[in-house]
């Protein structure tokens, strides 16, 4: 199994139709808790001497399936599924976090991301410390004997800033930090931040991964290679590092925050994504591929101000893409500029065939206006400094045939001239 090339492995990692009757994915556990034949058999189970499930809220067969597959496929020891992207990052973080403590963060953050860090956890005492991911020394700088993490996304939503991970998990290293990576624009078909270096790397599983806008969810996956009896964890993580050893990381999180805030995810949905999880090398070839020929098809738009996608020949950091990416492509998410708001608004209002939404990584192509919708609460500076202007519109490319996708662009802009 080892050998498996991704496009095998996406598909036939973890399967054991064996135990499933025959079935070639889990049978979907809808049970909301399991029964032990001993009270000796249900002692075990609690006290982590057998992984037999107890009750849904601490886990589920069709959950474990998942969870096994995706940290196969990132290259990590363990995982935890959540209730969604959001649960991943809040349980993330809070495992690492006591009042008074600080964290850097990229300032290019998925827009609930960036309230949490911003506005809820300070209520904690806890302080993020917002740099620009890409300059290293700002990043440098920003550390302190209270920084507990540096928190990062593959590719910055809707910035598009695409960070160097390596270089970023060399730094957390030297000062005894782990690197937790947002990976869901990317998905482990472009990047595996685990090879790259980083210790922890959540999803969002509702976008690429599940890849049919059916299903919410997330995913924690611990490299289990951080060192948690580094003087800076060490009180904190002993507990756990003596009962879990390398997964002592996970053990904390499910155990202090996942149990506890019932951040569990529905078998019903991971079964949905577990469904969707099988095309996703292909369909991460096919969104990548059109998202590079839309990128090209807008720049040559005159109505169009500019285009920001890490694969065209102008973006910044189109050079570390290529590396991070393996040459595969740059993901399926791009923002490109109108003239001004009402323009954009006519725009969405005369597309026909892309879908106006606020959701990512579907099969089909999706269009949104962040600065009056997701980011509409935010002040107006704030807005500025997240590079949120009223002239941006995000596009998810979909998987239909590009001309189409190109074609319904071309049209809704000939309504806006
Ligand atoms: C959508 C998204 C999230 C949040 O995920 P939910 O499943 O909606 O909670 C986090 N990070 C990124 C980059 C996202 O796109």
């Amino acid at each position: 199994m080892k050998n498996w090339r991704f496009h095998t492995r996406v598909i036939h990692e973890g399967l054991r139709p064996e135990d499933w009757e025959g079935a070639t994915l889990p049978p979907i556990y809808q049970t909301a808790s399991h029964r032990h034949p001993t009270a000796e058999s249900l002692s075990a189970a609690f006290g982590g001497q057998s992984a037999d499930h107890i009750y849904l809220r601490l886990s589920n067969p069709t959950n474990r399936f998942l969870e096994e597959k995706l940290a196969a496929l990132e290259g990590g020891a363990g995982a935890i599924l959540t209730s969604s992207g959001m649960a991943a990052i809040a349980n993330a973080c809070l495992a690492l976090l006591r009042p008074g403590d600080e964290f850097v963060a990229g300032n290019s953050l998925f827009m609930s991301t960036y309230v949490l860090f911003a506005n809820i956890f300070p209520k904690y005492g806890i302080t993020a410390r917002f740099v620009e991911p890409t300059d290293l020394e700002a990043l440098k700088a920003a550390l302190s004997p209270r920084t507990r993490f540096i928190f990062v996304e593959t590719i910055g939503n809707p910035k598009m800033d695409v960070p160097d991970l390596a270089a970023l998990a060399e730094i957390a290293h030297e000062n005894g930090l782990p690197l937790i990576v947002d990976n869901t624009l990317a998905t482990p078909y472009l990047c595996r931040p685990i090879e790259l270096g980083a210790d922890i790397v959540i999803h969002s599983t509702t976008k690429y991964l599940s890849g049919h806008g059916c299903a919410t969810g997330g995913v924690i996956i611990d490299s289990g290679r951080f060192d948690w009896t580094q003087s800076r964890f060490a009180e904190d993580f002993k507990p756990f590092v003596d009962r879990r050893g390398p997964l002592a990381y996970l053990d904390k999180v499910w155990r202090e925050y996942h149990i506890n805030f019932g951040t569990t995810q529905a078998p019903f949905h991971a079964y949905l994504t577990a469904l969707g999880l099988d095309t996703l090398a292909l369909r991460m070839e096919r969104h990548c591929e059109n998202a590079l020929k839309v990128a090209q098809f807008l720049s040559e738009q005159p109505e169009v101000q500019w285009v920001r996608y890490p694969g065209l020949p102008d973006h910044p950091h189109r050079e570390v893409a290529e590396r991070q990416f393996q040459g595969k492509g740059f993901g399926g998410l791009l923002t490109f500029g109108l003239k001004d708001q009402e323009t954009c608004f006519r725009f969405i209002r005369n597309l026909r065939l892309v879908y106006h939404l606020a959701n990512l990584g579907d099969c089909k192509t999706l269009i949104i206006h962040p600065y009056s919708s997701q980011y509409l609460a935010f002040p107006e500076d704030l807005k500025r400094s997240l590079s949120i202007t009223p002239d941006l519109l995000r596009l998810s490319v979909g998987l239909e045939d590009v001309e189409d996708i190109c074609e319904d662009l071309r049209q809704a802009l000939d309504k806006v001239k």
